[in-house]
């Protein structure tokens, strides 16, 4: 496997949990007498970008199916944290309609509609390969924010 974000063969493990059904697939009534279908969950480190991802051994469409079953915004207590969570970085960063807020594994976009409704500009991705197939610039935007982290916290 390599990198998702600068191609390097990723060799290092950041952690290895064993294997583990999709998180929130549900087994149907018919299901219950076969044995579950499970997937390593094993998480990897990049030795070159320090970029953490797992390894990818379900599609997709697999994972969210139709029922899938959780998303952010069925919690109201988590709502509320979202909320609270954009107004004080939104007054650390001074944050307003000349910035810009990109948001990667979105979910629901529970977190962005505190952004939108502040005005600051956002964009709003489900997983990295949308940024690469969809916009270089915005690309761009990501990595020099992932360069900035890593000097700023590494
Ligand atoms: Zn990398």
């Amino acid at each position: 496997m390599r990198c998702r974000h600068c191609s390097t063969e990723l060799t290092n493990t950041f952690i290895d949990l064993g294997s583990s059904p999709p998180s929130n697939s549900y087994v149907s009534k018919e299901a219950l007498k076969d044995v579950e279908q499970c997937y390593p969950l094993r998480v990897m480190v990049c030795d070159h970008c320090w970029l953490v991802q797992t390894e990818d051994f379900v599609k997709v469409d697999e994972m969210f199916a139709s029922d899938y079953a959780y998303y952010s915004s069925y919690s109201t207590s988590w709502l509320d944290h979202a909320k609270n969570y954009v107004e004080k970085v939104s007054s650390k960063f001074y944050l307003n309609s000349n910035s810009m807020v990109v948001e990667i594994a979105a979910n629901d976009g529970y977190l962005l509609q505190y952004v939108k409704d502040k005005n600051i500009p956002l964009k709003r991705y489900n997983e990295i390969s949308e940024i690469i197939e969809y916009n270089k610039m915005d690309c761009v935007i990501l990595m020099e924010i992932l360069e900035y982290l890593r000097h700023k916290y590494l």
